[in-house]
């Protein structure tokens, strides 16, 4: 074995991992579900489907971009979370898929609805044992004045 213990190493622990993998290049791709009998995207899971009410799913990738459907600044929250943050939903119009998580931005005034969001991996914040939390995040990816 190496000569690091795991104690002494702060981890990364990644949140939602089962919605979201990374390339070898680095790119993001979230994954969803899709309803087998009607098609409806959904991330996250659900157990069945609110449009048909069918149970079964087949996993659905989603397109490297979406468009902001709405957001958040959120300050002082306190916990594990940093002093601003923002969170928002982006719309996946392809596969009908909205998805709420992080944004990177945190200027409004960069921030216009509708506008491309791409994905990235990002720490979140850090727990209470000083493990970096990561999850995927949105980006713009356009500008947004
Ligand atoms: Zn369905």
């Amino acid at each position: 074995m190496g000569n690091r213990s795991q104690e002494e190493i702060p981890r990364t622990l990644r949140l939602h991992g089962d919605y979201w993998s990374v390339t070898d290049t680095e790119e993001v791709c979230l994954s969803g579900f899709q309803c087998t009998a009607c098609g409806a995207g959904y991330l996250p899971a659900i157990t069945t489907c609110s449009k048909c009410r069918c149970t079964r799913f087949r996993p659905l990738e989603l397109s490297s971009e979406g468009c902001l459907y709405t957001y958040t600044v959120v300050r002082g929250s306190g916990g594990v979370w940093p002093d601003v943050y923002t969170i928002g939903y982006v719309d996946y119009p392809e596969e009908g898929v909205r998805v709420c998580g992080h944004i990177g931005e945190t200027d409004a005034g960069r921030l216009r609805i509708g506008m491309k969001m791409k994905v990235e991996r990002a720490v979140l914040y850090r727990d209470r044992d000083g493990n970096d939390v990561e999850c995927f995040r949105f980006q713009p990816s356009e500008s947004g004045r």
